[in-house]
């Protein structure tokens, strides 16, 4: 039993901003529960099972065909394995024998029967044995799910602090439906997809904490701060006292920010910053709207549908693209092409062991061309009213940039011979957040017509650490001067070459970094909804050649704890912002 905290304070990564006072939901993933009940229908007990095992081999099937033509005949093998267990005939006929004897729930006698096996694969000292008593741990839960016949989901809780050890984007959006008012992981880093998802949706998370989930019972109160990265556990009058009255002043701080709502995000010496939002949620067009972005310069297609049990057809994605660019018209919308994999869903349920140096992005999407000219089409015919532009995520060569092409082009023929309208002009654009990509952001340019800067995966791919991995979060630095010497030489290298450049990874919804990315030249960028008016208020509050010098003198700084320190200098000369002291 844990003991029960007062005024306890824990300190992790400050994901999305914010301050909330609320109870602890305790949201531990649970295995399924197993009923043992006793049956009195055996037949119908062995029907199931029998149903259950085919529909597992179903889908390790598919599983296994997608694999063998990734991952080579070796490495699919393992899911050949897989699908023999369930043939295995020993197997089959102990398990029915067992559920005629025992008179027990199928889902009991499968967690029972095949539990022996893992429990002594899990005590072998080979780790080659520890690693498939895991794949034999998945089959039993692919049988117990199908014989449950159902997909995990979520209870519904209702404005709660959901603490819990980790958190997938498809929780995080589940959650926000139920109007969370922050989310406490242990585990996590800044710019995992869940966090990012937490800030889209305005919701305070503080990540990484480590012991939380060890320190926090249900309906504990906490208070949560998303500025600070800290969460207080139990607090006394004292705390709530404090806290309150930053939240009035957060309160008061957006009522100001209310009043720039129709102004333009202008330096004072009149350069004009395009601000647009990224959409992660169809849910977040109203309120995209509401904050007067100037369009949408990220929809990550992958979110939107993240729901669906299946990869949504061309009809079902061209509906969506379709409300979006109509919603949104005339200002424009940029409809990134499917970014799977990494931490974020795969057609299949393939465990990589480097998922985001893995299978990902346009990698999936070349190899899997039925899928991608789905997309494509789709996109296409939502752009007949000419305010939709196509982006490509995680490009590394222009190899790959010329095969998308070949493949759009194929989509446009088909269309026309279909008589199905769409935009001839149609955009197109390449993600850069690759080394290989920063470094030939000439050659990317002059082979596109748009770049955008994808600052999350772009540091964890320039300083090799990954983007959700709280251990090395320190050494996740969007201030480090490799990063910002990248950052300059695609705005450049895209200028030269008559192209925009736009950013629309996390660095433009950080306050301090926007004053450096002007100064570089930046002109548009694309963050979340709910950061854009501080973003602007950041804009109206300096000028152009004063940010150009910062930004030169950042260029000639060796090290990030110089950069940052620039930063946060300049900014606090500058603006004039209420919650400043909050951060
Ligand atoms: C990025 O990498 O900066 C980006 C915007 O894309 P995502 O966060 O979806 O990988
Ligand atoms: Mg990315």
């Amino acid at each position: 039993m844990k003991e029960k905290e007062i005024n306890t304070i824990l300190k992790g990564i400050a994901a999305a901003p914010g301050i909330e006072i609320a109870k602890a939901y305790i949201y531990a993933k649970e295995k399924e529960e197993i009923s043992n009940e006793n049956i009195t229908d055996i037949d119908e007990a062995i029907k199931n099972l029998d149903l259950a095992l085919a529909q597992s081999k179903k889908e390790l099937k598919k599983i296994f065909s997608l694999a063998v033509d990734k991952l080579g005949e070796k490495r699919a093998a393992i899911f050949e394995a897989q699908m023999m267990i369930l043939d295995d005939p020993v197997l089959v006929s102990t398990l029915k024998k067992r559920i005629e004897n025992e008179m027990r729930m199928p889902e009991f006698i499968v967690d029972t029967e095949i539990s022996k096996y893992t429990h002594l694969m899990s005590l072998a000292n080979e780790a080659y044995m520890k690693e498939r008593s895991h794949d034999i741990e998945d089959i039993k839960n692919r049988i117990i799910r199908n014989l449950k016949k159902k997909k995990w989901r979520s209870k519904i809780v209702n404005d709660v602090i959901v603490v819990t050890a980790n958190l997938s984007p498809s929780d995080t959006v589940l959650f926000s439906r139920a109007n969370v008012k922050g989310y406490v992981t242990d585990f996590g880093g800044l710019t995992s997809h869940a966090a990012i998802l937490a800030r889209s949706l305005d919701v305070p998370a503080v990540v990484g904490l480590h012991d939380a989930m060890s320190k926090i019972h249900e309906n504990d109160n906490l208070i949560i701060d998303g500025y600070k990265g800290v969460v207080i556990i139990n607090p006394d009058a004292k705390f709530l006292n404090e806290y309150q009255k930053k939240i009035d002043k957060i309160h008061n701080y957006d009522e100001e920010l209310n009043k720039l709502k129709d102004l333009p995000a202008v330096t004072i010496d009149g350069r004009i910053i395009r601000l647009e939002a990224n959409l992660d949620l169809a849910e977040e067009l109203e309120y995209i709207i509401h904050n007067c972005a100037k369009g949408i310069g990220l929809v990550r297609t992958e979110q939107l549908f993240q729901n669906s049990e299946a990869f949504p057809d061309e009809e079902e994605q061209f509906a969506s693209y379709k409300d979006i660019a109509d919603k949104i018209y005339p200002d424009y919308v940029t409809i990134r092409t499917f970014d799977i994999g990494g931490d974020k869903v795969l057609p299949v349920d393939l465990k990589e062991p480097n998922p985001f140096l893995g299978w990902r992005g346009v990698r999936i999407l070349l190899d899997s061309k039925e899928l991608f000219k789905t997309q494509i089409r789709a996109i296409l015919r939502s752009s007949y009213h000419k305010n939709v532009r196509m982006m490509i995520p995680m490009i590394t060569s222009l190899e790959e940039v010329r095969e998308c092409q070949k493949l759009i082009d194929e989509c446009k023929k088909e269309l026309n011979e279909e008589g199905k309208p769409y935009d001839k002009h149609i955009q197109i654009g390449l993600m850069i957040e690759i080394p290989s990509a920063a470094a030939m952001a000439k050659e990317f340019a002059e082979e596109s017509d748009f770049l955008s800067i994808g600052t999350n995966d772009l540091i964890q791919y320039t300083l090799a650490v990954d983007r959700g991995n709280e251990i090395v979060s320190k050494l996740y630095q969007e201030f480090h001067p490799a990063v910002v010497r990248f950052i300059y030489q695609i705005i450049t290298e895209g200028k030269k070459a008559g192209k925009q450049v736009s950013l629309c990874g996390e660095m433009g919804a950080d306050p301090f970094a926007v004053p450096l990315l002007v100064g570089l030249g930046l002109e548009s960028l694309s963050a979340s909804a709910s950061v854009l008016p501080h973003i602007k208020k950041v804009i109206r509050s300096i000028s152009y050649s004063e940010a150009k010098e910062l930004g030169e003198k950042c260029l000639q700084l060796k090290t990030e704890t110089e950069i940052n320190a620039e930063l946060h200098a300049y900014y606090n000369k500058k603006v004039q912002d209420q919650i400043k002291n909050l951060y």
